[in-house]
């Protein structure tokens, strides 16, 4: 069975509750194929998810953007994947650059934060990538394999997980992967796949690119054979949004 294409949108720290509710408005009013081509996962942030995912079209589902290593408690400031699932929010981003690079977030632990989401019935979309300097010295793949790597020593069940490839020199940054560049990682990380896990999960897990795609460069991407949807920044606050959907056919 083909692997389905996903499109998510990460909103990070953005909105208003009016920009919110004009942003699902556009989103509900897009003509995107159905259900059965492209799975769409918007990710707002954590205080607008109940309003998001009261207004929002029923075919497109909502995530949220980090959750809590380990069952809720005396963690002052954060959310738990049991708080989630209460909300009824199915999907949840985790290991965004963004959060290893400004708060730390190791690999292991971003490995334990998988494997708790995953135990409470989230679906959990895992980024990884490298940075400018680790792909000039030549250890993209090795940052990427070590990032999985470290998920991979806390799961055994691959079927509710998908892999965000997101270069951190192209995340917001307009500079976009070429769909070579994009194409060659997917395709090493399938075979990293293949020799670590099984060849089941290297030919079924899908892996999402993200970093500055946009309407206008998401055709190309789309076409690569191991591109299996997009993970969106900036773009997912936009009209364009609905493009990269469509680019799944
Ligand atoms: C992201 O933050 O996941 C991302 C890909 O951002 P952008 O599309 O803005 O580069």
């Amino acid at each position: 069975m083909g692997r389905k294409f996903i499109v998510g949108g990460n909103w990070k720290c953005n909105g208003t509750n009016e920009e919110v509710k004009k942003i699902v408005a556009t989103l509900n009013q897009g003509e995107v194929p159905s259900e059965d081509v492209v799975e769409v996962v918007i990710s707002p942030p954590f205080v607008f998810l109940p309003l998001v995912k009261s207004l929002l079209r029923s075919d497109f589902h909502v995530a949220a953007q980090n959750c809590w290593v380990k069952k809720g408690g005396a963690f002052t400031g954060e959310i738990s994947g049991e708080m989630l699932v209460n909300l009824g929010i199915p999907w949840v981003i985790l290991g965004h650059s963004e959060r290893r690079a400004l708060l730390g977030e190791s690999n292991e632990f971003v490995g334990d934060k998988v494997a708790y989401a995953l135990s409470q019935g989230l679906k959990v979309i895992a980024c990884v990538g490298e940075t400018l300097e680790q792909r000039e010295a030549g250890s993209t793949m090795d940052v990427v394999a070590a990032q999985t790597k470290a998920i991979a020593d806390k799961i055994n069940d691959w079927t509710n997980v998908v892999i965000a490839y997101e270069p951190v020199w192209a995340i917001g940054t307009g500079k976009v992967a070429t769909p070579a560049q994009a194409q060659e990682v997917h395709a090493d990380l399938r075979k990293w796949f293949q020799a670590n896990v099984s060849a089941e999960v290297a030919e079924s897990i899908r892996i999402m690119y993200g970093g500055s795609v946009s309407g206008a460069n998401c055709k190309e991407l789309a076409a690569k054979p191991d591109v299996d949807g997009f993970l969106v920044g900036g773009a997912s606050l936009k009209p364009e949004f609905i493009d990269i959907i469509k680019s799944a056919t």
